[in-house]
């Protein structure tokens, strides 16, 4: 289940919960959830939080094999479409040094982000913005080593691509969920990932991994590309 490289420094584990072996990641703050999941307590004091691949793409792909997630300890990150933050506080977990600046548009779900996530972490900044209006985003400090993009959208994959010439660093990563469906839906979903892949090949990125994601979520696939 767990394949990732530096999974124990990333704080990352497989723990036994109610006999079930779970994904989870060690909790940046003690005692707090933040979408309902299980807290687990070890025997040295330090305290994971429960990893769901049914409500995290991120999870599902680690879950799918996922070997090597270019997200570090003090990695910056600029995550597009943070929705309620529930993929946003692993990542907050794991780059723990690092920052998250986490972008959503609707302002009702943002408020939701700020109350459950950013009011608690401090690796946390949301920004209530559309990612197509990237060049307006305030709080935004200088390149980061990674874009996380799940936006839902027809171009969803420019959107990604106009944030990557704005923000992210020579030789930083590039994570796209391809939601097939919201491409296009008379299409074969494999078909149209290879299309977005061979836009981010045009736009100077290696591609280094794609993972299908079912079946915790039909139909959509995570590319992990990296720019020259
Ligand atoms: N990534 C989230 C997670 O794993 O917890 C789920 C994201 S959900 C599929 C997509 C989110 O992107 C929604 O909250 C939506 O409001 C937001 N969104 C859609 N278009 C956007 C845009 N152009 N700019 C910023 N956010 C956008």
């Amino acid at each position: 289940m767990l394949e990732v490289e530096g999974a124990e420094e990333k704080g990352i584990k497989v723990v036994e919960v109610g006999g079930e072996e779970r994904l989870c990641t060690r909790n940046l703050v003690k005692g707090v959830q933040v979408y309902g999941e299980q807290l687990v307590s070890m025997d040295d004091g330090v305290e994971y939080r429960v990893w769901d691949p049914f409500r995290s793409k991120l999870a599902a792909a680690i879950i799918k094999g996922l070997r090597n997630l270019p997200i570090e300890r003090s990695s910056r990150i600029l995550y597009l479409g943070a929705s309620t933050g529930t993929t946003v506080s692993h990542i907050s977990d794991i780059a723990y040094r690092g920052v998250v600046y986490a972008v959503e548009s609707a302002p009702r779900v943002a408020r939701e982000l700020i109350e459950r996530v950013a009011r608690h972490r401090r690796n946390v900044i949301p920004i209530v913005e559309d990612a197509r209006r990237y060049q307006h985003y305030p709080a935004m400090a200088g390149k980061v080593d990674v874009i996380y993009c799940d936006i839902a959208q027809q171009d969803q994959t420019e959107i990604a691509l106009a944030n990557a010439r704005a923000y992210l660093k020579d030789g930083g990563h590039l994570m796209l969920i391809v939601k097939t469906r919201s491409i296009d839906v008379t299409k074969e979903p494999r078909s149209i990932v290879e299309e977005e892949v061979a836009k981010l090949r045009s736009n100077g990125f290696s591609i280094e991994k794609v993972i299908y994601l079912e079946p915790f979520d039909k139909d959509h696939a995570m590319v992990i590309a990296r720019k020259a």
